[in-house]
């Protein structure tokens, strides 16, 4: 990947990337879309990153299908699919990592402490390997964007971001490749995360700014669904992830992580108060 990445600059043309676990639907293709869009030649990786899972979590029965992978990516203009094995990424005896410190420890990082070190550390294994100009990821994973973002400015990487929107089914469900382990019933119940986002963007849209009341709001709504176990509804700068009280004109990140079925889904939505208010 390295010699070839070399030979490409070689000729001028510019590296986009984008880096996934595999058992692609649509949202990984808009990401591909986007990057198609920002440079010349799309690099897409599909690797099943141990390192970001933690003891009790899916890692054996992650999805994986890479025949499947390979034809949409190419059927969404992907140039080469970058598909390293475990022991090339991780050579034996590893014993070096890249670690996030701030907004690693709220959210998702509380709930799974050791995730956030996985994904900086073979995010920038990757960047490495493919050395882009450009790399896409999705606001899906809010607070990974961020942590990327702020890892990328942190060590100097001369590497482009972009963030592309979260991709929903026609109902409602943010698209994910762990959507795939919800029962019928579940999948129905599922709907509650995006649905108390709307009703939250239309409260702030009536006016409304506490982010108490937005919280209980969203909570309330979760709740109603004895099938959904709320882990947190969460109120934040969308860039340095600090917890917030009042709506203002800064861009505000409602995160929420629920599990339905045993199965942990995430969702977001960014709040915004017109800056001009009469
Ligand atoms: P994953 O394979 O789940 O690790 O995701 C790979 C990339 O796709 C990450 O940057 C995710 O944020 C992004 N992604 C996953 N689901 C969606 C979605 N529904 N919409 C937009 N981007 C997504």
């Amino acid at each position: 990947m390295q010699q070839e990445s070399d030979r490409l600059r070689g000729e001028g043309l510019r590296i986009g990337f984008v880096p996934t676990m595999g058992a692609l639907h649509e949202g990984h293709l808009d990401l591909l879309r986007l990057c198609r869009t920002h440079c010349d030649v799309t690099v897409m990786s599909v690797f099943v990153n141990p390192t970001q899972f933690g003891a009790n979590e899916d890692f054996g029965r992650y999805p994986r299908d890479l025949d499947r992978d390979a034809m949409l990516a190419a059927s969404a203009g992907c140039d080469i699919l970058f598909t390293p094995q475990a022991e090339e990424v991780y050579p034996p005896g590893y014993s070096t990592w890249v670690q996030e410190e701030i907004l690693s420890a709220t959210l998702e990082g509380r709930s799974r402490p050791t995730h956030f070190r996985g994904v900086t550390t073979v995010v920038t294994k990757l960047f490495l390997m493919v050395k882009p100009h450009c790399a896409v990821f999705g606001q899906k994973d809010a607070q990974q964007a961020a942590i990327i973002k702020r890892m990328v400015r942190d060590l100097h990487f001369d590497i482009e971001l972009l963030i592309a929107p979260i991709r929903r089914e026609a109902d409602g469900l943010a698209m994910s490749s762990r959507n795939m382990y919800l029962s019928e019933s579940g999948r129905i119940e599922a709907l509650a995360l995006s649905r108390s986002l709307r009703l939250a963007e239309q409260f702030v849209a009536g006016g409304g700014r506490d982010a108490d009341a937005i919280r209980a709001l969203v909570k309330d709504e979760l709740n109603r669904s004895g099938a959904v176990t709320v882990d947190y509804v969460a109120l934040l700068d969308a860039e340095t992830l600090d917890e917030v009280d009042m709506l203002s004109g800064q861009a505000t990140l409602l995160a929420i992580a629920a599990r339905v079925d045993r199965t942990r889904l995430i969702d977001n939505t960014i709040l915004r108060v017109e800056t001009i208010e009469r």
